[in-house]
């Protein structure tokens, strides 16, 4: 695209931001840029960390409620693994979590966040992408972020797609990324990277979505290669995503009365740390004998089946309940129920609710 294009193009970007880009809660809009104020990176931080593969309505309550209990990244570094991992329960991908507290521990050790993308990088849980972001976000650093809805307008803008193999999508990235670093390039010197980042992010979540991209209210109409072939949906084309593998495991729910028990996982490995029914371990092929694995001796009954897809494989979790007694000898703590579903990730709480569900049938 000539110079004068994409200047152009990055001044009707900059406009529409102005006027149709999205209120957030961690978010300082272009008019309060503009009359001083200045993004909190501890909370752009925050918002990048919760974003990464959910939703900004699931991950908002989330993002609220850690501002107000945690309002600083220094009393987040203070507060404990066991409340900082139960606050976190049900937003999935729990290394996370525990990157999130040891990130929190670094910066509040060096006195502030770093204000580049490359010391950004060296602080736990923090990669190119996440770097990028609060980089431009909170510092204007003239970075390039390129998250699934950048990637999807720039890809668009200049037609740039791929064969669908994991090679082709790699190396379309990478021409992406080049553009996208190029229009950051082309800025103004007045102009601000993070409002460039947040204002093509916006686009691509309301205007140029995946599947129904609306054009005709587009701002960079003028300037779209995919628009003006008429095959908007043609990009970007990715590599086929290969099918999940499998494993298989069960859960062990105790009850006791109105409580259940729940058992800390161990602090490495999936679900690292977090609070959650006995499980016996997950494995390819579903074990001849599962209550082997479960805890104590119970006349343990099983209620059903529930399934959760993780990054790498999808499981299936097998659901065992028993009713324990007070003079019952078994290692865990006991919590009600609706303590127990709120300390527990997803799946843990869904093998809950499958057995609360079946309790509160046979009353
Ligand atoms: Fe997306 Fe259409 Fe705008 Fe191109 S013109 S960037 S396809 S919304």
């Amino acid at each position: 695209m000539a110079a004068h294009s994409l200047k152009t193009m990055l001044t009707a970007v900059d406009r529409w931001y102005r006027r149709q880009g999205r209120t957030l809660p961690w978010r300082i809009g272009p008019k309060h840029r503009d009359k001083g104020a200045k993004p909190d990176p501890y909370l752009v931080w925050l918002s990048e960390v919760m974003l990464q593969q959910t939703t900004i309505p699931h991950a908002t309550p989330y993002f609220e409620a850690f501002r107000a209990r945690w309002p600083t990244v220094k009393d987040l570094a203070q507060a404990s693994w066991e409340d900082v991992s139960a606050a976190w329960a049900g937003l999935g991908y729990y290394s996370r979590a525990r990157n999130l507290h040891a990130c929190a521990k670094a910066v509040a050790e060096l006195g502030a966040f770093p204000q580049d993308a490359a010391g950004l990088r060296e602080l736990p849980g923090i990669g190119p992408y996440t770097s990028a972001a609060i980089a431009s976000i909170a510092f204007d650093e003239r970075v390039a972020p390129v998250d699934g809805n950048i990637e999807r307008v720039v890809s668009r803008l200049y037609a740039i797609g791929s064969d669908g193999t994991e090679a082709g999508w790699r190396a379309a990235k990478q021409v992406i990324s080049t553009r996208a670093q190029e229009m950051t390039d082309a800025l103004p010197a007045e102009g601000r990277a993070g409002d460039l980042a947040q204002g093509l992010m916006d686009l691509g979540a309301t205007v140029c979505t995946p599947r129904s991209p609306n054009c005709a209210l587009c701002p960079v109409w003028d300037f779209c290669e995919a628009r003006k072939l008429g095959e908007q949906l043609r990009f970007p084309v990715k590599a086929e995503k290969k099918a999940v593998p499998v494993r298989f495991g069960s859960a062990f729910v105790l009850t006791r009365g109105d409580q259940v028990m729940l058992v800390r996982r161990p602090p490495s490995g999936l679900l690292g740390g977090m609070m959650m029914p006995p499980t016996s371990a997950w494995t390819d092929v579903q074990a001849d004998d599962v209550l082997a694995e479960a805890p104590g001796e119970f006349a343990w009954e099983r209620v059903g089946e529930v399934r959760h897809v993780f990054t790498h494989f999808a499981l299936r979790l097998d659901v065992w309940t028993a009713e324990a007694s007070s003079r019952s000898k078994v290692e865990g703590e006991w919590l009600s129920h609706e303590d127990a579903l709120a300390a527990t990730p997803t799946v843990g709480r869904k093998a809950l609710a499958l057995v609360l569900k079946a309790t509160a049938k046979r009353r």
